[in-house]
This record gives structure tokens, C-alpha cells and sequence, in this order.
């Protein structure tokens, strides 16, 4: 579908702005005297959303601040040394379907493209066996299999139906946020947690915690190249056109933001070395997960919703170890895992990630409160937004496929890159009804009683 027929069919409530800032392009024979100069983008938080999202902008020479809380990138749920790399499907055909389908080829193409990157992902393309119990339909990105097909894809036994996607595997996502984040329009700040975001006159102001590294470091070399303003408070400030929220499980944590039903959900993973010569050839995913790595395994992972304590637990890890037997019977793991992982997932209520421009959600309230009644959409005015301010994140479990693609989709709508027939035709406003950030707010009007 063109894009602007996409457009035209949106309902008003998820008609997209027009890219509220002019965001300016560096040309390539001065990236790096442009990237000294002050970035109208401030992207908050160095996971793969916010890596990928800084590395689109950057990739159309556009210089890029990036603001990480933790001591480097990839300190949250993407700071995992294996993670799968395959497309999410359910049995029964639904719009998620060719969503993830799409996120998948983004990532193969990327990584196809740009050695560089590939090579930094440690991208394995081994396959993924997803256990199932009933045959799913037929699909050009998977294959049927019976438990022993399966058991001989896998090198062991498999005690189930599975579909098998070749073109599928894992990768480290860690490395590849380092290396998405060493372009030299990505100018990397770590340290520096953001506290406060406010809406000004010409943008955004983005307060800092006081006492961080970073902070002392400022106060004490004024860099005006930010506008940075060491306030009375001990705060510092910064100053972009456009700001893009790209902070895990606390997308929600500012006043802006708080109405996006983002929940944490802590994760453990656990890598065990295999005892005997038996291995495994390729991941085999069913309720948990076994990745293969050489002599070892990474299993994964718990899901505790609304826990956020990230010390790993001998619980997460006996679960883990329980359900390796389960799956694939015939490995021998150590009792004892040589090491483990242990992160906050952000997951939504529906498991979509929330992405695009960031609702004026009271002007929602108002401007929609009668959907419940039924009333045709043309009754209703076109949606309203806060300007420049923009969120990437919610991506659940299935983060590593869905960022990237995310991260593109949005930079696009940024840039106003419109798909032409050469192109995949999905943009942004294609993926509306399952990534809008007003999506719930919109579901629960249409719920509500008078
Ligand atoms: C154990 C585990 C296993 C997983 N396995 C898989 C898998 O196999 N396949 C898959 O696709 N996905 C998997 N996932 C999910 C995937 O890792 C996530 O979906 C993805 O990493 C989310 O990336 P993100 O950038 O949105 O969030 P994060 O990686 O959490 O990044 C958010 C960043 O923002 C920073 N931040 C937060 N608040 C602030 C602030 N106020 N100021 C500045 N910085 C801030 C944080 O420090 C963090 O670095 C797994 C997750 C876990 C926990």
C-alpha cells in the first residue's frame, strides 16, 4: 500500500504529525567537524532500541547525543551476551504475524549488508526449532516438522512438533549495541541519568541526576556545545529539537510518559557446559530456551512480572536447568551454571512495542472520550501530540528482532522518508493500530461507561 493511502486510511486518533523538527544533516565530507557541533536529537538510554535508533539517525547523517544511566551501553535488558534472532508467529493468522515477519528480514538485511555489524553481533545463523503442538500453516520463513525431523535438525532428541526457521539463530546484543554506537555522529555520554524531562519554547530541556561522573565533569569544563546550564539545584541541563525516549522499563518513569502501561519484567538466563560429547546444533525454543554455544548452553529465561531486583537468583537458575531436561532430554548440563544473565524486560499489555510520537494524553481524554458511544470517526478531530517528544521501547522478550526495525520505522517518520515501490512499502503509520503509543489509552475510552 502507498504511503499516503496508508495515511488516509488512519483513524484520526492515529494520524501521525509531520516530523516536528527540522533535524539538520551534516554533509558526509564534514561529519566529524559537524558532529562537534551542537546535536538536535538527544536519544535517552544505550539499549538496542536507543542504540539502534541513534544509528539510524546517524546513518542519515544526522549527529546524535545518546544519555546512558548505566557506566556504558547495554546496561539493561540488552546487555546479554546471546539472544534469539527470529521472527515471533502464532498458528492463527494476525497483523503481529507480518510485523515481526518484516522486523526479521529488516534485521537479516542489515546484517547482510554491514559486515561490520554482523561481525560485532557474532550474528550465528544455526536455525531456530520453535516446539509447537499442532502443525502451523504453511510459510515461506518455516518448515514443519515431526519430533523426529526435528530431533535430526537439532543433533538431539526433541519430544515434539516443531517449526523450523532456517534462516533464523542468535546473536549478542551487547556487542552489537557497542557497535552501532561507534559512529562517529553518535557522540556516547554514560553516567548520566535523566531525571526530569521539560517541554521548552524551542524543544526540550532533559535535567540530569546531580553527582554523576558526567555532571562533575561538566560543571567543571562548561561545554557549550549542548547548552548545558549547571543550575542552582546542582543539576545540569540539556537542550534538542527532538527527544526520543528510549529508556527500557523506565519509559514510563516521567510525567510526560506516565500513562504508557509499561510493566518490568525481570529475566534469568543461565549457561551451562554440557558434560558428555552431545550437542546441540541449533536453538531450540519452547516455553524456555536453549541456545548452543560450542561445549556450552545458554537457557533461558524466567519471567517475573513486576520484579525488578537484578541479582541473580539459584531459583531462576534451577528452573532454568528443570526446564533444559524438559526440553532437550538428552544433554548432560552441569549441575552448576558458569555464569548467568539477569535483566528487566519493559513489557505492554498486548506485547507490542510502543512507538512513534508521544500523545498529548489529556487531549485525548477529551477529544475521543465519546468513542464509547459508537460515533463514526469522522465526527472526531485529528490527533494531538507533544511536539518533538517522541518514545521507542515496551519490546518485551522479542526486543533483539523488534528494535531495529522500530528504530528505522521511527527515524524514518523523523526524516519524512517516504517508501517508494523500491522500498518495503510498511512505514510507521502502516504499523499504527499495534504500535501507537495511544493505542491503550484509545482501547480503554472505547471500554468506558459514562
Ligand atoms: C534474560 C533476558 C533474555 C532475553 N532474551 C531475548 C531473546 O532471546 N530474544 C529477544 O528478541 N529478546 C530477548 N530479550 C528481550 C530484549 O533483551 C529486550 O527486548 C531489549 O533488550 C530491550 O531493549 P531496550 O533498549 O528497549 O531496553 P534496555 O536494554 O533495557 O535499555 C534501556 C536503557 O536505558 C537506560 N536508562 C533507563 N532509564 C534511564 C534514564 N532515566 N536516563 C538514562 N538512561 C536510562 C538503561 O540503563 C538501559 O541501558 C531478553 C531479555 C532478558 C531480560
Amino acid at each position: 500500500m502507498a504511503n499516503e493511502t496508508v495515511q488516509a486510511i488512519q483513524p484520526p486518533w492515529y494520524r501521525l504529525p509531520a516530523a516536528t523538527a527540522v533535524l539538520p544533516k551534516a554533509p558526509p565530507e564534514k561529519l566529524n567537524q559537524h558532529a562537534k557541533k551542537k546535536p538536535a536529537v538527544i536519544v535517552i538510554g544505550a539499549g538496542l532500541a536507543g542504540c539502534h535508533t541513534a544509528y539510524e539517525l546517524a546513518q542519515r547523517n544526522i549527529p546524535v547525543l545518546l544519555l546512558e544511566a548505566g557506566e556504558q551501553v547495554a546496561t539493561g535488558a540488552s546487555g546479554s551476551d546471546t539472544g534469539i534472532v527470529k521472527p515471533f508467529v502464532t498458528r492463527a493468522p494476525t497483523q503481529t504475524n507480518p510485523f515481526y515477519q518484516a522486523a526479521f528480514e529488516h534485521l537479516l538485511h542489515q546484517l547482510n549488508r554491514n559486515g561490520r555489524l554482523s561481525h560485532a553481533a557474532q550474528f550465528n545463523q544455526c536455525g531456530v526449532l520453535q516446539l509447537v503442538e499442532k502443525t502451523y500453516p504453511e510459510h515461506s520463513s518455516y518448515l514443519n516438522c515431526t519430533a523426529q525431523h526435528a530431533s535430526s535438525i537439532a543433533g538431539t532428541n526433541v519430544n515434539s512438533n516443531a517449526i523450523f526457521f532456517e534462516r533464523a539463530g542468535w546473536l549478542n546484543p551487547a556487542s552489537l549495541c557497542r557497535e552501532l554506537t561507534s559512529h562517529p555522529l553518535i557522540e556516547f555520554r554514560s553516567h548520566c541519568e535523566v531525571t526530569r524531562i521539560q517541554s521548552t519554547t524551542e524543544g526540550w530541556c532533559v535535567q540530569l541526576q546531580p553527582k554523576t561522573k558526567a555532571l562533575t565533569h561538566e560543571a567543571k569544563q562548561p561545554d557549550d556545545r549542548y547548552s548545558n546550564t549547571a543550575q542552582q539545584t546542582g543539576h545540569l541541563e540539556l537542550r534538542c529539537t527532538t527527544l526520543i525516549l528510549a529508556n527500557g522499563h523506565n519509559m514510563a518513569s516521567f510525567e510526560q510518559t506516565n500513562a504508557l502501561p509499561i510493566t518490568p519484567a525481570r529475566g534469568q538466563t543461565s549457561q551451562y557446559s554440557l558434560v558428555n560429547s552431545h550437542r546441540l546444533k541449533t536453538v531450540v525454543s519452547g516455553k524456555r530456551y536453549a541456545i548452543p554455544l560450542d561445549d556450552k548452553l545458554t537457557v533461558g529465561a524466567s519471567f517475573a512480572r513486576g520484579n525488578t531486583r537484578t541479582e541473580l537468583t539459584e531459583l531462576d537458575h534451577a528452573e532454568n536447568h528443570s526446564a533444559l531436561k524438559s526440553l532437550l532430554p538428552d544433554l548432560t548440563p552441569e549441575q552448576t551454571p558458569s555464569q548467568g544473565f539477569c535483566a528487566i524486560r519493559a513489557t505492554t499489555p498486548d506485547r507490542l512495542p510502543l512507538v512513534g510520537p508521544v500523545p498529548d494524553f489529556s487531549y485525548y481524554s477529551q477529544a475521543y472520550a465519546l468513542l464509547k458511544n459508537g460515533l463514526p470517526e469522522s465526527r472526531f478531530s485529528a490527533a494531538r501530540y507533544q511536539q518533538g517528544l517522541y518514545v521507542i521501547g515496551g519490546f518485551g522478550s522479542r526486543g533483539i528482532v523488534s528494535a531495529p526495525y522500530c528504530a528505522k520505522l521511527l527515524v524514518d517518520h523523523l526524516c519524512e522518508f517516504k517508501p517508494t515501490s523500491a522500498d518495503n512499502l510498511e512505514d510507521l503509520s502502516s504499523w499504527s493500530s499495534l504500535l501507537h503509543p495511544a493505542r491503550f489509552t484509545i482501547r480503554a475510552l472505547r471500554k468506558s461507561s459514562s
